[in-house]
């Protein structure tokens, strides 16, 4: 561990104590380790946002626009008026504090500005203070107060220090979203060019390339090659993976990290190798070779444009649906915002598996199906030879990512999948899984380098929940169906519950599928060895 890196037994030591400071005294310390850098002026050119700069948040002068008041007030008004929820979550709060002990953010940091109640204030104060006639009579005595520029500062700082991950709207009694209440503090922050470099410029290279890390369709092809080499060596079996082929029945739509990063690779190969498999006709798109959507932690405009591509690309190869791999937000995109931005996709067909015939009903609007959806059909029609003791090495538990579960519901697939790849398998604490599951603390663009201790600080609930199955039960993995899970959950692990290793869900199906005519395997996918060498037992 660095020694810039702050040490655990420090961390873990979490002070919960009234703040000295009344909570409408925007004060705010950018200290290093609990904030991220601010974006870069050639992506916010690129994108054509607001206010292209060079500046820090540790600047004295954000150098904000002129008539930057005006102009927050202004965006304001009008969201007000576009969106009820906002309306709404702005007027029916009624303080009851339900939501407040709910946010990791507040677990792992004590700082009583990250319990979800309080940052919602952060931005219900200026509404009352201008929208409300209370606020505007009696000031401070109804809980208003004016928008300066200290107020912006304490905006940026608590709006990227929320994940945008829902848990606090489960234990609301009135349904209050804070994670909406952020994407719009996030919208307004951009609207005087106030927004992070690890939101923006992922989104200004998914709009110029087609994916967050700017990979160019030659490096794309080559990876997917490489790929495709590899599963040869390890089953001596040749997979397709084909790119914009014109007419395929589906377009496969990944987190980009899958075809470069690790453990996100591994996961890639399992889905090359359960199409294979199915017999499915389906290409890549070098254009819409993204499935995440950063647009998500910036503006919903920006959110419809990064979609967008995705059904123009099936469109323009004339697939009949999309299948999406191991995402996270692009999951809630999909499910919570596509059809109204974007949609309906009438041009599509709804979703048929071509080996089972399972006509997904519930993707009728979006004509786009989950991977863990299509493969656990697979195993339940019997469509796939499974092998679970090819994971006797994995003693695993399931993180069930935000989005995927609070925004899609998918509990339950992940999980029938597991129980047939795996032998050994333990759910971790109940309040800590499915719908209330914590998240890894680094969603929604937080998780940078220069943000580590405000990561950590954030996932701590949930590596807390992984230490109770470590050493209750010998769990060494954290499965889970998140490109940014695979991302930040090892670095939280390392730091908090060592000795435990993250996979994606496809990896493990990967290692366990007996693929028709493969040759003996002696190792997995990550090209370790197999807890006991095939061949003499099968024979
Ligand atoms: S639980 Fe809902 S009503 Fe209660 S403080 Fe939190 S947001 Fe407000
Ligand atoms: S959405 Fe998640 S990170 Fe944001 S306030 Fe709620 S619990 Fe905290």
């Amino acid at each position: 561990m660095s020694l810039d890196k702050p040490n655990p037994a420090h961390l873990a030591a979490v002070e919960q104590a009234l703040p000295r400071r009344a909570w409408r005294d925007p004060f705010v310390e950018f200290r290093k380790g609990t904030f991220n850098h601010a974006a870069h002026a050639r992506s916010l050119e690129y994108l054509g946002l607001p206010n292209p700069r060079q500046w820090q948040p540790t600047d004295a002068d954000w150098k904000l626009p002129a008539g930057w008041q005006q102009i927050i007030l202004d965006g304001m008004k009008e969201r007000l008026d576009r969106y009820r929820s906002f309306r709404l979550f702005m007027d029916i709060c009624v303080r009851c504090g339900a939501c407040a002990d709910k946010c990791h953010f507040y677990l792992g940091s004590g700082d009583p500005k990250n319990t979800p109640v309080l940052r919602a204030e952060l931005i219900r104060s200026v509404y009352r203070r201008y929208f409300t006639v209370a606020g505007r009579l009696l000031g401070p005595l109804a809980g208003a107060r004016d928008l300066t520029e200290d107020v912006v500062k304490e905006w940026f700082y608590y709006f990227y220090q929320c994940t945008e991950c829902r848990r606090c709207s489960v234990f609301c009694p009135y349904g209050i979203d804070t994670a909406e209440i952020t994407m719009i503090g996030r919208e307004l922050l951009n609207l005087v060019g106030c927004n992070i470099n690890w939101v923006i410029e992922p989104a200004a290279n998914c709009d110029r390339v087609g994916n967050h890390l700017g990979i160019q369709p030659h490096g794309f092809k080559d990876s997917l090659d490489f790929a495709v080499d590899e599963l040869e060596e390890l089953t001596g079996i040749r997979v397709d993976a084909p790119i914009n082929r014109k007419g395929a029945e589906v377009l496969l739509v990944v987190p980009s990290a899958d075809y470069f990063g690790s453990p996100h690779y591994f996961t890639l190969l399992g889905y090359l190798m359960v199409l294979h498999e199915a017999g499915v006709d389906y290409t890549f798109s070098a254009y819409a070779s993204e499935g995440g959507n950063f647009g998500l932690f910036s503006s919903h405009e920006m959110v419809k444009r990064l979609n967008a591509k995705l059904y123009a690309e099936a469109k323009r190869l004339g697939v009949k649906w999309i299948l999406g791999g191991e995402c996270g937000h692009m999951w809630r995109v999909v499910h919570q915002y596509m059809d109204t931005m974007n949609g309906p996709a009438d041009f599509l067909e709804v979703p048929v598996s071509p080996a089972t015939g399972t006509r997904f009903e519930h993707a009728a609007s979006t004509r786009m199906l989950h991977i863990c959806e299509f493969t656990a059909d697979l195993i339940e029609h019997g469509k796939l030879s499974l092998d679970p003791s090819r994971n006797d090495h994995w003693n695993a538990t399931f993180h069930d990512s935000c989005n995927p579960a609070r925004a899609m519901g998918l509990y339950e697939e992940p999980r029938f999948i597991l129980r047939h790849v795996l032998n050994a398998f333990h759910e971790m604490p109940e309040n800590t899984i499915r719908e209330q599951t914590f998240c890894c603390g680094s969603g929604a663009g937080l998780g940078t380098d220069e943000n580590f201790e405000m990561r950590m600080r954030g996932g701590l609930p949930r590596a807390s929940a992984v230490k109770y199955v470590r050493d209750r039960f010998g769990t060494n993995l954290l499965a889970c169906i998140c490109a940014v899970d695979k991302a930040t959950l090892p670095p939280l692990l390392e730091y908090w519950v060592p000795g435990v290793e993250v996979a994606g869900v496809h990896e493990l199906v990967g290692n366990a599928l007996v693929m028709k005519g493969e040759r003996t395997r002696t190792t997995d996918l990550r090209g370790d060895p197999l807890a006991h060498v095939e061949g003499a037992d099968r024979a």
